[in-house]
């Protein structure tokens, strides 16, 4: 059982109630993005455990004609064990994917695991050519580079502003300096990239900024945001036909996620404590 507090921001702990949640996302115009909650795994057989059960997911989405796809962290499927444990556990889920016609996205943690993430993305979409996408982070200064060198690779990018905390040595500390990134990259992106473009934020300025690029470069985008975030926006926007695609995380494993979101914004621990006590 989820607590109350939880659950404004995770559909559920059981893979069939959360496919229920992404039903009720459809029929409102939406995708969803499923993600099991779970991360800095370092036992292989969690991290295998988690692999098969995205694996079941995969099956699951694709046997209920569901508008779903999966998102996964590199640390729950063994990015702190091995980059070889974690490369060969993306692989067998990006497979299991290709084999449903199931997208597989990947979320991008700290700095430490940029590289290991990128080539293991990287690999997977050489191989299953747009069956692939990955979170890449306008909070970090190398996000110039990366997506220069994403430009010739069969992957989507979702360009998100970074829930991490990084050394200013590596990361823009100004908000006003990574939201300047993020207008930066998203015109790079629609000016050069037509593997897929997910605008992941809940800012009106982001999205206004993507939707002007859109009209100027007429490159196809999607937009990203988190479940239990700006919902009533979600939906608006679906019903304007702009592709939306909720992000969806399900599983016991909730703290971790939801101490981000309230980190992100104090709000959302408010908002969420209104909805148990009813104010
Ligand atoms: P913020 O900078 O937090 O806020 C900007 C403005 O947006 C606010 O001023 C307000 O106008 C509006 N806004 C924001 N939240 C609310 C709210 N609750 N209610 C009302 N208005 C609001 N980060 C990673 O590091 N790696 C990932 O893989 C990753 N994946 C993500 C996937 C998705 C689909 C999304 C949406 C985010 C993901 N993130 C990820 C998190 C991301 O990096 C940001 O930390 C997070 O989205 C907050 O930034 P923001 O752009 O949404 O807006």
């Amino acid at each position: 059982m989820l607590p109350p507090i939880a659950n404004q921001f995770v559909a559920g702990t059981t893979a069939s109630g959360t496919l229920d949640y992404v039903s009720d996302c459809n029929s409102d115009g939406m995708g969803a993005i499923v993600n099991l909650l779970g991360e800095h795994y370092d036992d292989p057989e969690r991290a295998a455990a988690d692999t098969d059960t995205y694996c079941q997911l995969v099956s699951e989405l694709a046997a209920h004609d569901i508008d779903g796809c999966i998102s996964v962290k590199p640390s729950q499927i063994g990015i702190d064990i091995s980059p070889d444990v974690f490369e060969s556990n993306f692989t067998r889920i990006v497979e299991t994917g290709a084999n449903h016609d199931v997208f597989v996205w990947c979320d991008m943690e700290d700095h430490t695991t940029t590289d290991t993430t990128l080539e293991a993305v990287e690999a997977a979409a050489q191989d299953n050519p747009h069956g692939v996408g990955i979170a890449i982070q306008a909070n970090l200064k190398r996000t110039d580079e990366d997506l220069q060198r994403l430009v010739d690779v069969p992957a989507a990018v979702r360009l998100v502003k970074g829930a991490y905390d990084e050394p200013t040595t590596i990361a823009y500390e100004s908000k006003a300096a990574v939201n300047e990134a993020y207008k930066r990259h998203l015109e790079f992106l629609f000016r050069e990239f037509d593997q897929g473009i997910a605008v992941g934020s809940h800012d009106p300025e982001m999205l206004e900024t993507a939707t002007d690029l859109h009209e100027e470069y007429g490159t196809p985008f999607e937009i990203q945001m988190l479940m239990g975030v700006r919902e009533d926006a979600q939906r608006e926007l679906a019903s304007e036909g702009y592709e939306v695609n909720q992000y969806v995380p399900y599983g016991d494993k909730w703290i971790q996620y939801f101490y981000r979101r309230v980190r992100e914004r104090k709000e959302n621990a408010l908002f969420a404590l209104r909805a148990i006590i009813g104010i």
